[in-house]
């Protein structure tokens, strides 16, 4: 007879099935979630969840199964079902272990990290199921109000442009998701569905390149050979500027096209520019895909599906291009390696050349990592042997490098007349210069007219109130603006101090000013000024390098923005205004970014077959910078800059990792940073230093403290600061922020 129960068939139930779901916050580690009975899900799969009231997507992180152990968290009745799962390949492994890496490497929570990978969160969506709009024609209905916002809504949609969702709407309206609502109910605007995104076009490997010098071809083979291998490794390609090196990684991706695998180029972002985009489509016939913070909306989701689902061959883009789950990825390229733009400095702080080499060690991929001035890290690496390293000597075609006179600003002879910036022996070159049917550039790393404006009868000098920073004065939007925070004034009519009357005078030159000083020496040059202020994003700079590319312009005015990559044939003269501006401050790397930023600014002149011409204004000229960009004998300025650091544990021989603690309440942010410096890690091979007050002690209204852990290289800094961190109860009004190897001492 059978004795079964009804209980004992009970318990002959299905378990019910388990995900761990890593959600994009901040939070210390996934959630458990129940797999419902219809759904089958594997790691890496993009789904939706509940938390709390809310839906979040997330990524399936591990499945799971049985002697997982999971029971020890969520009581099985307890789990929340996953809501659905998105219409996507999952994320690859490497990704996922790649998201894991950072977290770890950083000291971030792994779900900061994803949000880096996933972060537009509508591109999850398939495109067809998404709500968007169209202006329908009508007129408004009885009662309607127009407002502000309603107008700018519909302002936007008159040019028939593409159906556009909600969200971008507003966004690109500066509204709320309301108004778009409102003018939907209202009959305004007509609901449809988004049409499916058109796959990016296939850049051609086959076509032919330009035929390669014997130095290229042998570092075109190399390339090609670390793409072939399938394997990983770390390529340093040294080569001066102009040299071919953007042709020479060419045929590395034309490799790895030709294996039918993914490849990736970042950019430092200013330096994305058009001119970048259509040289590689005259390479492969197509532009490739971007990915950089001005792509907006219905491009940045296209951009991420295409890339998600292994459509897009090729990529270009900023440093958080790198988090971007590839499928097949089989190349990285980090062109201008040694860019302090690679590190970001905020939410997740991390170095995007760093983590590409260890991108590209999980996914045993090659990465080549370009430039004309590369870093002490990555010339120790090369030297050490840890990186291979391929040296292109020669400028192509035989263009020479551009003649550098240094203008010594304390000779009386060459320095400027009273309240002028421009040296005499630079401005006779200038007219020379345009006299001959050239161009030239004056460099000046400074925004706005001034950077510092004080009262002339008591010196009372205009600060920012959020931040620890003089006010800098832009006479073209006749505001005074601080750079850290962005506040803005006017310039008061009398001194706040001591009540003068138009008693404030500006100090120092910015560009604006420069820029004031070149139209009265050349009333008769077309000039054009490039700086942040005037161009935002890399489109906006397309502009006006056409212009100089079309001879539009004879003066070109501006700050790094227009010192990166662009090549321009007749711009013969670049003249420096002040050399020496980066080498104050603490910053351990000044000199050597000095040396790489003027290094890219004379790269500038005389590109083609008109030799070029750099003058440098400087008060130091017998420094070390001035004289390596005097001589070009960079090897000899890096081997001295190399023995500085080695004698001091500095990196790349020394590891460095900060603290900054920072909070609206003065005093419990003090506090905190003498409990964090007690305790303290203690040990031969380190040292603590500080707290210190950051260079910026008041930076949008909070102040700031730093600590420097600094070890020796061997140490894992990582076990150091959790261990550390853990040890003090941080107040939720203090924030401690971790910079593992610091780039910014601010
Ligand atoms: P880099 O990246 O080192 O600054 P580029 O690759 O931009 O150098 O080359 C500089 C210029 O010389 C570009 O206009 C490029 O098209 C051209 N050039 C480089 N190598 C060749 C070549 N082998 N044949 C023809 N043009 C070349
Ligand atoms: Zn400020």
């Amino acid at each position: 007879m059978d004795l079964l129960t009804a209980s004992g068939m009970e318990t002959a139930a299905p378990p019910v099935r388990r995900v761990r779901v890593l959600l994009p916050l901040p939070l210390a580690s996934p959630y458990d979630y129940r797999v419902p009975d219809d759904m089958e899900l594997e790691a890496g799969a993009y789904v939706e969840v509940p938390l709390g009231p809310r839906h979040v997507f997330g990524v399936v992180w591990a499945v799971g199964g049985p002697g997982d152990n999971w029971e020890a968290g969520v009581a099985a009745n307890r789990l929340k079902p996953v809501i659905r799962r998105f219409d996507l390949p999952p994320m690859p492994e490497v990704s996922r272990r790649f998201v894991d890496w950072v977290a770890a490497y950083t000291l971030s929570a792994p779900g900061s990290v994803l949000r880096m990978a996933v972060s537009v969160s509508a591109a999850l969506e398939d495109p067809k199921q998404l709500l968007a709009y169209l202006p329908s024609g009508d007129s408004p209905p009885p009662g309607f109000k127009m407002t502000d916002a309603r107008r700018r809504v519909l302002a936007l949609m008159e040019e028939d442009g593409p159906p556009r969702t909600p969200a971008d709407l507003a966004r690109d309206a500066a509204c709320g998701i309301g108004v778009i609502r409102g003018l939907a109910e209202s009959g305004l605007l007509t609901p449809v569905a988004l049409r499916a995104q058109p796959r990016p076009p296939i850049p051609d490997a086959d076509r032919a390149g330009p035929e390669l010098s014997p130095d290229q071809a042998a570092a075109a083979d190399a390339l090609r050979a670390a793409v072939d291998a399938r394997a990983y490794s770390a390529t340093l390609v040294d080569g001066v500027t102009g040299s071919g090196k953007t042709e020479v990684y060419f045929e590395a991706i034309a490799a790895c096209l030709k294996q039918g695998r993914q490849a990736l180029v970042l950019l430092p972002e200013i330096a994305l520019s058009s001119q970048w985009l259509d040289r590689f489509a005259r390479r492969f016939g197509v532009r490739p895909v971007e990915w950089h913070s001005d792509l907006a909306g219905a491009h940045r989701r296209a951009a991420w599906r295409s890339i998600a689902n292994g459509e897009a061959p090729v990529v270009v883009g900023a440093r958080s291009a790198l988090f971007l789950p590839y499928p097949d990825l089989g190349l990285i390229v980090v062109d201008e390696e040694h860019e302090a733009a690679f590190k970001q400095e905020d939410g997740v702080i991390y170095h995007a050349r760093d983590m590409a080499v260890a991108r590209a060690f999980l996914g045993g991929i090659p990465v080549a990592l370009v430039s004309a001035t590369p870093s002490l890290e990555t010339l120790t690496n090369a030297e050490t042997g840890r990186y291979g390293r391929i040296d292109l000597p020669a400028r192509h075609g035989g263009a020479s490098l551009p003649e550098v006179t240094l203008i010594d600003l304390r000779r009386p002879d060459s320095r400027p007349p009273a309240r002028h910036w421009l040296s005499p022996i630079l401005t006779q070159a200038m007219g020379e210069t345009l006299a001959a049917g050239e161009q030239a550039m004056l460099f000046l790393n400074r925004r706005g007219y001034a950077p510092l404006t004080l009262c002339r009868s008591c010196g009372f000098r205009l600060q920012c109130p959020n931040c620890t920073a003089w006010l800098v004065e832009h006479r073209l939007s006749r505001r005074l603006q601080c750079h850290h925070c962005g506040y803005t004034d006017r310039l008061p009519e009398t001194c706040p101090s001591c009540e003068a009357e138009h008693s404030f005078v500006a100090c120092g030159p910015g560009v604006e000013r420069v820029a004031e000083e070149v139209a009265q020496l050349f009333p008769d040059a077309r000039v054009a000024l490039m700086t942040s202020d005037t161009l935002v994003g890399p489109h906006a700079i397309q502009t006006v390098i056409e212009e100089v590319r079309a001879h539009k312009v004879d003066i070109l005015i501006g700050t790094q923005v227009m010192a990166k990559g662009h090549h321009f044939p007749m711009l013969t003269l670049v003249g420096v205004v002040d050399g020496d501006l980066g080498l104050g401050g603490g910053d351990l790397r000044a000199a050597e970014r000095t040396f790489q930023m003027l290094h890219q600014v004379a790269g500038r002149a005389g590109r083609e077959s008109r030799p070029g011409r750099v003058f440098l204004q400087t008060h130091m000229p017998e420094h070390p910078v001035m004289q390596a960009l005097a001589a070009h004998d960079r090897d000899a300025f890096l081997a001295a800059e190399a023995d500085q650091r080695r004698a001091m544990d500095l990196p790349p021989y020394g590891r460095l990792a900060a603290l900054i603690i920072s909070g609206e309440d003065e005093r419990q942010v003090d506090k905190l940073a003498r409990d964090l410096a007690r305790a303290a890690p203690q040990g031969d091979d380190l040292q603590v230093l500080g707290p210190a007050p950051a260079p910026l002690a008041l930076l949008r209204g909070r102040h700031r403290r730093r600590l420097l852990l600094k070890t020796a290289r061997g140490v894992a800094v990582q076990p150091l600061l959790q261990t550390w961190l853990g040890s003090v109860p941080i107040p939720a009004a203090v924030r401690v922020q971790v910079d593992v190897d610091p780039y910014s001492f601010m």
